[in-house]
């Protein structure tokens, strides 16, 4: 496995490959669990070369302490990452990709960046877009790798490649979760045992809305009902926990015919913010 930290050392490298490999990209931000080596999995599985990059970045994370805390686990990461089969690691410091000004770019790419994670967090998919398209830019990859756990993200990003990278092709991949339903997440780590059994509560939530959803309740009725059953402790803070429409990211108070559903939802476990989504399916 090649770990680079320069952009020049890993151009470099690419540049002598590109032309013989197709390249899959898993963009990360480390503190690596099996829902990050899933999509390292998936890219190996289609591509001749997999590059993931480790990159804390900076410009996405609206607050400080959330930035300071979020757990680094660089060595352990590396050792999982070879033993996956990983060929390229890029793990550059934050100049390498934003020289002396450390800052996100503004995009506008409408509702879908203000609403949900774009309205708690202010500022938050600006940064993503800046750092995404920086490392597209550096690996200059063929496929991308992004988790449904992240479902705005993943529509943000694909906005990004629809407009400044329409040969490359982006692969949406299901959210690995702990056996009792917890989505795995790098925040998972600064829960305490007893928040992390609490936290199953996201899942029995929105499992339980989704079946509430199926039996015909009004919607508010049934994501209310789901949040009293499963969400009513004093450590729960929740901040949405809505169905949106999967096209758009709209709020659906209804369900209409041939339309795509997901429940999604953000809450505070004790200090630690989470966020996870769930397909309504047509039974
Ligand atoms: P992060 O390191 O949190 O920025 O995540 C890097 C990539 O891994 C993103 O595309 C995430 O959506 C994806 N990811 C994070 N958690 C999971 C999970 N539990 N299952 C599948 N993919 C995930």
């Amino acid at each position: 496995m090649f770990v680079f930290t320069t952009v020049n050392d890993l151009q470099h490298f690419i540049s002598s490959h590109a032309s013989k490999h197709r390249i899959g990209f898993v963009p990360t931000m480390g503190a690596l669990h099996a829902g990050h080596l899933s999509l390292i999995n998936a890219s190996k599985h289609n591509h001749e070369l997999t590059v993931c990059s480790i990159f804390v970045n900076p410009t996405q994370f609206n607050n400080p302490s959330d930035l300071e805390k979020y757990p680094r686990t660089l060595s352990q990461d590396l050792k999982l990452l070879a033993e996956t089969g990983c060929d390229v690691v890029f793990t550059p410091e934050p100049e390498q990709l934003y020289g002396s000004d450390i800052q996100a770019q503004i995009y506008d790419y409408g509702e879908i960046m203000n609403s949900f994670e774009g309205a708690f967090r202010p500022g938050h998919f600006n940064g993503v877009i800046t750092v995404v398209k920086k490392l597209f830019e550096a690996v200059k990859p063929d496929a991308a790798y992004f988790g449904s756990k992240d479902l705005q993200q993943c529509m943000v990003v694909s906005q990004l490649i629809k407009r400044e990278f329409p040969n490359l092709k982006l692969h949406i991949m299901p959210t690995i979760r702990e056996e009792n339903g917890l989505a795995m997440s790098s925040r998972n780590t600064r829960l305490s045992d007893t928040e992390k059994i609490l936290a199953t509560g996201l899942y029995k939530a929105m499992n339980n809305a989704a079946e509430n959803i199926k039996n015909e309740v009004d919607i508010n009725a049934a994501i209310n009902a789901a949040a009293y059953k499963y969400l009513n402790n004093p450590l729960f803070k929740i901040e949405y926990f809505n169905l949106i429409n999967t096209e758009n990211f709209n709020v659906a108070n209804a369900i209409q015919p041939n339309c795509n559903y997901a429940i999604i939802i953000a809450c505070w476990c004790g200090e630690v913010r989470l966020i996870d989504n769930l397909p309504l399916v047509e039974t």
